[in-house]
């Protein structure tokens, strides 16, 4: 039976991208070894860096004077490096959830926080409007897509301030406008790669504002300098990242990648909207198109376990919901194809029929 990944990450790669990743790691360019045994400086290494560079600022359309990085410690490591590199007195932060709060929780280490608006009275399922953003902060940091809410801020917002942004699960999933930020960093295992690399997008003139001594390895500025080869970068994951990029590339690129996400998402939502059973736990205008997230109507609760199971014999994978909201969960990254979703949505028709 076909099985359709709907994980919410380390989630859906396309085929090819993981094909050509095992191929790598048995025979690198047809040296002969592995790609987990050759070194990052060795000569045929160094190409997939550059091209994978290179792939980042094409697709994202990234203008001159920013620099794309891959470091270890996933997005989580960001939430201090963020402030370690940027916080001077005073930072803002957007509270959209719990991904949100871990790196406001960081910020606080190293300086005032202030929290420009959040969504936590109503368990993260909007995404607040017309907040004030102050202009005496050093940064305003936003999660653009809140993965285990089903939320997403879909705009680059204008700030007077540095825009900083956690962009872990909806890179690549539309053009954005790289201008309008200071740093935009992510996990990869979402909607890039496989886990154990953090993609890393910098304005080089906003770093060195900050007065602190900064750890080496924690200071953006080296991993700038030294082409993110400071030390061993996780080559498996920059390879699988590289086979990715021109999979997006040959599919069109981010705006066929946005096309796509909006043909899954129309599909999806407008069968929980229609379907008696269930309900959206976002609000509208705050939907997510990368993490669909939907509950059983309070009448049908019973229902849940069931549900559950009757999807997964029908190769439905990962879609129970995150505990924070419970229900389910349909991840719908760039790979996942508009027949996966019409399948989930047949599954929903057919346990509707049965109820
Ligand atoms: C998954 C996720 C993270 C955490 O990523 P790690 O790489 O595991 O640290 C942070 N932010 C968002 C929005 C996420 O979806």
């Amino acid at each position: 039976m076909k099985k359709y990944n709907f994980n919410a990450g380390p989630s859906i790669l396309p085929r090819e991208v993981i094909e050509a990743t095992a191929q790598a790691c048995l025979d690198f360019n047809g040296s002969g070894l592995s790609l987990m045994e050759i070194s990052h400086r060795a000569k045929d290494f160094q190409p997939v860096v550059d091209e994978a560079v290179a792939l980042f600022k094409e697709l994202l359309n990234i203008p001159e004077g920013y620099s794309v990085l891959f470091l270890g410690g996933g997005a989580s490591l960001e939430f201090c490096m963020v402030p370690y590199n940027f916080l001077e007195k005073k930072a803002a932060y957007l509270n959209t959830g719990v991904w949100a709060t871990k790196a406001e929780k960081e910020a606080k280490l190293f300086g005032e926080v202030v929290e420009v608006a959040s969504s936590k009275d109503k368990n993260f399922t909007y995404i607040p409007k017309n907040f004030e953003i102050p202009t005496d902060a050093d940064y305003l940091h936003v999660t653009t897509n809140n993965t285990i809410y089903g939320t997403e801020l879909l705009k680059d917002i204008d700030s007077p301030i540095p825009l900083i942004a956690d962009m872990s699960s909806d890179i690549f999933s539309r053009p954005i406008d790289v201008s309008k930020y200071a740093l935009i960093y992510g996990g990869a295992q979402k909607n890039l790669s496989m886990a154990g690399v953090t993609f890393v997008i910098v304005k080089e003139d906003a770093l060195g504002k900050v007065s602190r001594q900064i750890p080496t390895m924690l200071d953006y500025r080296t991993h700038v300098k030294k082409g993110s080869m400071f030390n061993t970068p996780p080559v498996v994951p920059i390879y699988s990242a590289l086979m990715n990029l021109r999979y997006v590339k040959a599919h069109g690129g981010v705006e066929a990648m946005e096309k796509l996400a909006k043909e899954r998402a129309e599909i999806l939502y407008a069968e929980i909207d229609r379907n008696k059973l269930f309900v959206g736990t976002a609000e509208e205008d705050s939907r997510s198109r990368m993490n669909i997230t939907f509950v059983l109507k309070p009448e049908y609760q019973e229902l849940q376990d069931e549900f559950l199971a009757f999807s997964t014999s029908k190769g439905m994978v990962g879609v129970k919901g995150h505990r924070d909201v419970g229900g389910f969960r349909a991840s719908c990254y760039n790979a996942m194809s508009v027949e996966g979703v019409k399948a989930l949505v047949a599954c929903m028709q057919e346990f509707e029929k049965a109820h």
